[in-house]
């Protein structure tokens, strides 16, 4: 199966890679690296032209996980809205992902390019610390949120535990990167229970491949 991701980094690359693999319980090949190297409003522009690149190089799945910053997480009762609430960025990726798959022709021989989404509240440092800290679940993190008390250096912090520091060179950051996300993936359920919209909904995109 040949998938592309849309990432950050090579090494948040290969953490989704480690995850996406758990899910779906076999390897897969990246098709491209698709790399993001701005903000939200990047990220949103490069959707369109990589899903047209992936669905006329016939390539089978594009997987999206974006981090939730400071943007109220999605949850469960946004799937029952038909406009996208304002300020969730999974709902939105999915709307723009899904509205334009209906507009591509039919592949010959080949399904639907299959697409997966997911958002890491509030960035992906949390996913990979799941288990290390009784607090580090998108339940704490929303309370947080609701009361004013998430902001730039929650993240950082968040950084900071991964790697030790902020100054970590890049060999470590990889090596951390990947012991968490061998660590996480080894225990999927555990971690739908702790990130339940932003990774349950990836983890329900994937179990439709
Ligand atoms: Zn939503």
């Amino acid at each position: 199966m040949k998938i592309g991701i849309l990432s950050e980094s090579k090494v948040d690359e290969a953490a989704y890679k480690i995850l996406v693999e758990s899910v779906l319980g076999h390897p897969v090949d990246l098709f491209k690296d698709y790399w993001k190297r701005g903000g939200w409003s990047q990220a949103k522009k490069l959707v369109r032209p990589i899903i047209l690149d992936l669905h006329y190089s016939g390539a089978d799945g594009f997987v999206f996980v974006g981090d939730s910053d400071s943007t109220p997480p999605h949850i469960a009762s946004h799937d029952q809205l038909d406009e996208v609430p304002e300020d969730c960025r999974l709902c939105e990726i999915r709307r723009l992902a899904r509205s334009l798959i209906e507009t591509l022709p039919a592949r010959s021989g080949q399904p639907q390019l299959k697409v997966a989404v997911g958002i890491a509240t509030p960035a992906i440092e949390a996913w990979l610390l799941s288990g290390l800290d009784a607090n580090c679940t998108e339940a704490w993190f929303r309370e947080e949120q609701a009361r004013g008390r998430l902001s730039r250096q929650t993240r950082r912090n968040l950084k900071i535990r991964k790697y030790g520091s902020l100054e970590a060179s890049a060999g470590i950051k990889l090596q951390r990167t990947l012991e968490n996300a061998h660590r996480i993936a080894r225990d999927i359920e555990q971690l739908e229970q702790r990130f339940q919209f932003g990774f349950g909904h990836l983890r329900n995109d994937l179990a439709q491949w």
